[in-house]
Formats: structure tokens, sequence, C-alpha cells
């Protein structure tokens, strides 16, 4: 028998398909990502008040809280999304207002639970994302975050499978690179950590070739080092 058929990912997924969810929740979508070496926020799944806080406390302050729901795919426009929290009352009022946000979003959306995460320093915001095409098959994207992508379309692309080489070429493409670099007040970023990150969600795409789009949006990248603060897996 395969044992790589027994990993984490093969799991998450088909227990998706299972539930007829094409969406993958955001635990479920970093839980792949760690197994790809693709860095992310530290999290845990809370499913109240008390336990939401208690992982607060282990986590550190301050912390972010999510909704995380099978019908809430853009967690800010639902309210679902608090920062900077401070303190165990702070986030024990999150949890409560998250869930009532989520109820007037939508009343009848499934809840199952509250992402409780480290909260990441602000810094360069870049994104890695994939999409299957229908002609090229399994396609990588990489930009940087905001204005970058979203604007000026300033994004590159490769088919998959890539190599180290191509990820480099990738991120050195685009025309916000010297950004990267370090620019007045910003510090260089770790170019090294953002092509890993790249080179994992190659070796994600191919592995599973069911996955029909995935984002990761934003990565902050720090001098050292890089976190993925959101994490988006769309199957087919
Ligand atoms: P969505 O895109 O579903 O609305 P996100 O998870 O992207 O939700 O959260 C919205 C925004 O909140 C992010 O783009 C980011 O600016 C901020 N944010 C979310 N999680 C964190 C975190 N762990 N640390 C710092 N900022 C965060
Ligand atoms: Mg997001």
């Amino acid at each position: 028998m395969d044992v790589t058929a027994l990993n984490e990912t093969t799991k998450i997924i088909s227990q998706a398909q299972k539930e007829g969810r094409k969406a993958l929740l955001e635990p479920e979508a970093k839980a792949i990502c760690m197994e790809y070496g693709i860095p992310v926020t530290k999290f845990e799944l809370a499913k109240n008040a008390k336990e939401a806080a208690e992982f607060a406390e282990n986590l550190g302050y301050p912390v972010v809280l999510k909704i995380v729901s099978p019908d809430i795919i853009h967690k800010s426009d639902a309210g679902g999304v608090m920062v900077n929290l401070k303190s165990k009352t702070e986030v024990q009022d999150a949890y409560g207002k998250i869930l009532e946000n989520a109820k007037k979003y939508k009343a009848t959306a499934k809840i199952v639970g509250v992402l409780v995460q480290e909260m990441v320093p602000q810094s360069t915001e870049v994104i890695v994302g994939a999409v299957k095409d229908p002609q090229f098959g399994q396609t990588l994207m990489f930009g940087l975050g905001g204005v970058f992508v979203e604007i000026l379309k300033d994004v590159a692309f490769r088919i998959a499978p890539i190599t180290r080489e191509d990820a480099n070429e990738m991120v050195t493409k685009v025309k916000a690179y010297p950004l990267l670099k370090g620019y007045r007040n910003t510090p260089p970023v770790d170019i090294d950590a953002i092509i890993d990150t790249l080179l994992g969600t190659s070796k994600l795409i191919m592995d599973y070739p069911e996955i029909m789009e995935l984002d990761l949006n934003p990565i902050m990248a720090y001098e050292k080092g890089a976190k993925t603060v959101d994490a988006r897996i769309i199957l087919e």
C-alpha cells in the first residue's frame, strides 16, 4: 500500500469531497500548506469562547479571530475577522461578536468554529496563486500584494511544475521586484522563503490535480522568513 496516500492532505481533500464541499476551510488549507513546507500563521480551532481564550493565552497576544464556515468564503465581508485582540476579555467578546456577525450575514450559515491565530506583524505582502488552466493545466502565479496585483496586474505566471530557477525568475520578473530588495524604510525580504513557497505550491498542485484554485493572500514577507496569513483552496 502506498503510504503517501495516507497523508494529511489526502485526508482533508477526501473529507471535503465526501461532504460535497469545494472550498476548503482556512484551517484545512493551512494544514495542507504546512505539509508542503509552506509557512503559515500558528492557529487553533476554537469551538467556544472559553476555548478561544485558552488558545489565545497559549499563542500569546495579540491574536486574530476568524470565522470558520463552509458558507462564508470572504470572511471580512461577513464581519468574520477581528484583529489585534490583546486580552482574554477581548478574545471572548470578539468570539461572540463574530458569531453574531456571521448569523446576521447568513442566518443559515453552518459554523464550524472560530480560528484563533497569532497576529503577525505587517510587512511587504506577496501573493502566490494557482489555477488549473483548461489548456495548460496547473499554473502558478506570483505578485506583490494590494494594488500591484489588483490594479496594476503586475504578476508572473508559469506552468507547473517549476524548478527553483523558474521560481526565481517569477519573483525577479515582476515590475515591483525592486521593492523586495528593499526601498527607503522598507527592509529587503527573504526571497528564498518566497521561492520555497512557490516550489511547495508547485508540488502540491501537481500531487493533487483536483485542486482547481489556490490563493495564498497575503503572505507577509520578512527579512527572515515569510508567513501565509490567509489560504484558500478550491477543489474541482
Ligand atoms: P478574508 O480574505 O477571508 O476576508 P483574511 O484571513 O484575509 O480574510 O483576513 C483579512 C485581513 O486581516 C488580512 O488580509 C490581513 O490584513 C488581516 N489578517 C488576517 N489574519 C491575520 C494575522 N494572523 N495576522 C495579521 N493580520 C491578519
Ligand atoms: Mg484574505
